[in-house]
């Protein structure tokens, strides 16, 4: 039977009622015939809170390896938990370490790159008819000490897992739907996508917009590992991510910087038409923006930051209505 993986966000995960829901749609997963594997993150804020304990305490900085040992309990908590609701609601499960579900990394503690993935308890656990339930953000080092993959590395846990059990799909279940045109709660006419390409994907990643882990992203496209972005809370389909781009703008991000607000379009094949139609589109409406730079998947106009919200509606305008 085919295996997906099914990846929990903290803000998922946040009280009890939250996990026994995404527990319920692992198990709906289950009936409808796939093999679910869950990878989960910590609890909301819990890594930051982790974090600033191991400062208070006397850690942080001097104590990378102990950082680490005490970041990686989030997602363990997350994991025992959802284990226990998937029983609860009549499934069977079992929570796994990220040493447990075999992710070997190197030894750069908070940083740490994946360097093996050995699914041989994962397989054991999927053939005895137990839901595997992986803390993700976490690995093992050759010297047997517990690593984590840098901020939202529960995405690359997700990923390299897909990977290494030949999954169908890699699903992220969030807070948001999907990727829209433009962030709704600035454009209220922003649509949801249905499909993005990996090098959109990354260039969003890489302009620092919180879709999801670059790194992760950049995995997933170097081998073809099929996504798909959708709710926690709703069961519409969400945006599947695929290798081909279709031409055109697919969505825009904006983001501040010290004093500025940099508004970027998103798509393949932008060429210097589309940018001089921004900057016109942006000077008609009174907004000063200037071009900053210009990647193969997105360009990026400054504007001053109490304009940013503006231009987003006004790009928006020109590009997708
Ligand atoms: N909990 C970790 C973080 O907040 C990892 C993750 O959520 O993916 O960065
Ligand atoms: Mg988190």
């Amino acid at each position: 039977m085919k295996t997906i993986v099914i990846k929990f966000g903290g803000s998922s995960l946040a009280d009890p009622g939250r996990i026994r829901r995404a527990a319920a749609m692992v198990l709906a997963e289950r009936r409808r015939g796939r093999l679910p594997v869950a990878v989960v993150s910590a609890p909301a804020d819990s890594t930051d809170d982790l974090l600033k304990l191991g400062v208070l305490t006397g850690g942080g900085a001097t104590a990378p390896r102990e950082t680490d040992a005490l970041m990686a309990a989030g997602e363990q908590i997350s994991a025992a938990l959802m284990a226990m609701a998937i029983e609860a609601e009549g499934g069977k499960a079992v929570s796994l370490t990220g040493a447990q579900a075999g992710i070997r990394t190197d030894a750069v503690f908070s940083a740490a790159a994946v360097r093996l993935v050995a699914p041989g308890r994962l397989r054991r656990e999927l053939r005895a008819g137990r839901i595997p339930v992986v803390a993700g953000f976490q690995g093992v080092s050759p010297a047997g000490d517990v690593t984590t993959l840098g901020r939202g590395g529960s995405d690359l846990t997700a990923v390299v897992l897909a990977r290494a059990l030949g999954s169908e799909l890699c699903e992220f279940r969030t807070d948001v739907k999907g990727i829209y045109t433009a962030h709704p709660a600035i454009v209220p006419e922003a649509r949801k996508l249905r499909e993005i390409s990996y090098a959109e994907l990354i260039a969003l990643a890489g302009l620092g917009t919180e879709v999801r882990q670059l790194r992760a992203v950049r995995y997933a496209a170097r081998h073809r590992i099929p996504l798909h972005l959708r709710s926690s809370f709703h069961a519409e389909p969400g945006t599947l991510v695929r290798a081909a781009s279709l031409p055109g703008p697919s969505c825009l991000s904006l983001k501040r910087e010290g004093r500025n607000a940099l508004v970027s379009v998103i798509g393949a094949g932008l060429g210097k038409p589309a940018l001089e139609r921004a900057l016109a589109a942006a000077a008609a409406a009174g907004v000063r923006a200037a071009a900053l730079a210009r990647g193969r998947h997105s360009f990026t106009l400054a504007a001053a930051a109490p304009d940013g919200e503006k231009l987003l509606r006004v790009l928006h305008t020109v590009f997708f209505s």
